[in-house]
């Protein structure tokens, strides 16, 4: 906003004076609480609606404005995870398996983490992971902690697993290419149990 939009802006959202302001010497409205000036002189001597002045900001109400943005910035973010994490997750479970709840007793986590933090560059290199162990080593808890702290960031993520997949895909034969090119939309898509479905030739 330039300085004269600024001052009609803050024309239109003037506030009352509060009962312990004071004028100051240089005849401008003062904050009670702040002692700094709540109204600045146009430059130059110019007036806008017959006002030689308009409203400014004190650093109380730069404090309060600042604090509403903040919270109003803060919901819209928890907004977007939530839409994401209901888009992403085939399972409502899965919103548990974060670093946050993690017992500590897989000596893979810090590979989790590791791809978090350096997610822009493996990204940028399109690099894929594969976790292989036994059943019941926590491959899937790893997985998740990776799409649930991606997502935190805004970052859209798909965890799903074969057989839903061709579950799907038998389903709506017609609408399978809208269908993988939904899925290869996601920055991240995983894949759980990959493997684990022997069958069919298709599959
Ligand atoms: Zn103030």
């Amino acid at each position: 906003m330039s300085d004269y939009d600024n001052a009609i802006f803050r024309l239109a959202t003037a506030q009352e004076a509060e009962p312990e302001d004071y004028t100051g010497e240089d005849g401008l409205l003062y904050c009670g609480s702040c002692h700094k000036p709540k109204e600045a002189y146009f430059p130059e001597g110019r007036t806008l609606f017959g006002r030689d002045r308009h409203p400014k900001e004190c650093d109380c109400q730069r404090k309060r404005r600042e604090t509403l943005e903040a919270a109003d910035r803060e919901q819209k973010h928890r907004e977007e995870v939530e839409r994401l994490k209901r888009k992403g997750f085939t399972d409502p479970a899965m919103r548990e398996w974060t670093f946050g709840n993690d017992n500590g007793k897989c000596p893979q986590m810090a590979k989790a983490r590791a791809y978090v933090g350096q997610w822009e560059q493996i990204k940028d290199g399109n690099h894929g992971m594969i976790l292989w162990g036994e059943v019941g080593t926590g491959k899937s808890y790893l997985a998740g902690c990776i799409a649930n702290a991606l997502m935190e960031k805004e970052i859209s993520v798909c965890m799903t697993n074969f057989a839903l997949i061709l579950n799907d895909l038998a389903a709506s034969f017609k609408e399978r290419n809208e269908y993988i090119s939904r899925l290869c939309s996601f920055p991240l898509l995983i894949l759980d149990d990959f493997g684990m479905e022997r069958g069919t030739e298709y599959g």
